[in-house]
């Protein structure tokens, strides 16, 4: 129940939060992961990956980035590539920057995420989060109509197309509703985010101890490529950079809380120390959030 009351704190971060993370990005840019697998990084808005995936039967979109003008610009990038049907598209979370251009892509065979992203896009929630985005000015977001996921599962997914198995696994933590998805036979792991790469992650409506889990979980599945949700794929130590953040996020928190701090106090400690290792990444001015969020969910726990 409490966390339910944190829901309701999230999403006024969540504004405040984004704003604070539009209009960093340049232009967008397609990567080439793999051979067939690309990813679309960068772009007017905020600056949420999409990944496709071209097989000889046809493409899987996972993620759509935050307009339909900017999943417009990824459909562009596929039909560059191929002129094969798109046949899946995925969501590994609710968080409008990953699902708002979804109508781009509903002639595909089937919208698919976990039942809670169904939740959180349908009714009132749906509609309170596609009013937050439209405060942001983000050019395009007025074509938005909200296309929520048509196909969704509890636990677990398994897709055979084209000579891929991809495996979506439902995890919580950067929100309850996360996918990741493993392709074994790429030796890769899209992780949404779950992972961010160069930035402070946000964490508005997360479980921190669950997300922890969720990174252990990935850490045991045998990958080299990473793709996050935002920031460029790379190797191992994307992964770990974030796996690092999470823990040192937590264990600066704790010993606050150990000490019987309050939350002003233990922001005035950690947050200092955290922008000190980690002054190389973007959004900085997050911190207090991150903080924020990790103090209320540790004192729940106590
Ligand atoms: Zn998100």
């Amino acid at each position: 129940m409490a966390l339910k009351g944190l829901r309701w704190l999230a999403g006024v971060g969540f504004f405040v939060s984004v704003l604070a993370g539009i209009c960093s990005a340049e232009g967008s840019k397609t990567i080439e992961v793999w051979k067939n697998l690309f990813t679309v990084v960068n772009g007017d808005g905020v600056d949420s990956n999409t990944t496709f995936l071209i097989t000889s039967e046809g493409v899987v979109v996972i993620d759509t980035r935050v307009t339909p003008q900017e999943a417009g610009k990824v459909l562009a990038e596929i039909r560059k590539r191929t002129d094969l049907p798109i046949l899946y598209t995925i969501n590994t979370h609710y968080h409008g920057d990953h699902t708002f251009g979804n109508q781009v892509f509903k002639d595909s065979r089937a919208i698919i995420a976990h039942e809670n992203v169904r939740k959180s896009l349908m009714g009132s929630s749906g509609k309170d989060h596609l009013d937050f985005f439209k405060t942001m000015k983000i050019p395009g977001m007025d074509e938005t109509t909200i296309t929520p996921p048509n196909m969704i599962f509890k636990e677990r997914m398994e897709i055979f197309v084209g000579g891929y198995h991809l495996r979506l696994i439902h995890v919580r933590g950067h929100t309850d509703g996360d996918l990741f998805i493993y392709i074994k036979e790429l030796r890769t792991l899209i992780t949404g985010d779950l992972v961010f790469n160069g930035k402070i992650p946000y964490m508005g409506d997360a479980y921190i101890e669950d997300w922890i889990s969720a990174l252990t979980y990935l850490g045991d599945l045998d990958a080299e490529i990473y793709i996050p949700g935002h920031g460029n794929p790379g190797g191992k130590p994307v992964y770990l950079a974030m796996k690092d953040y999470m823990l040192n996020l937590k264990g600066m928190v704790l010993k606050q809380l150990e000490q019987g701090k309050s939350l002003k106090e233990t922001q005035d400690v950690v947050r200092p120390a955290l922008k000190k290792k980690y002054n190389d990444r973007k959004n900085l001015d997050w911190l207090d959030a991150n903080i924020e969020r990790t103090y209320l969910e540790y004192s729940l726990k106590r």
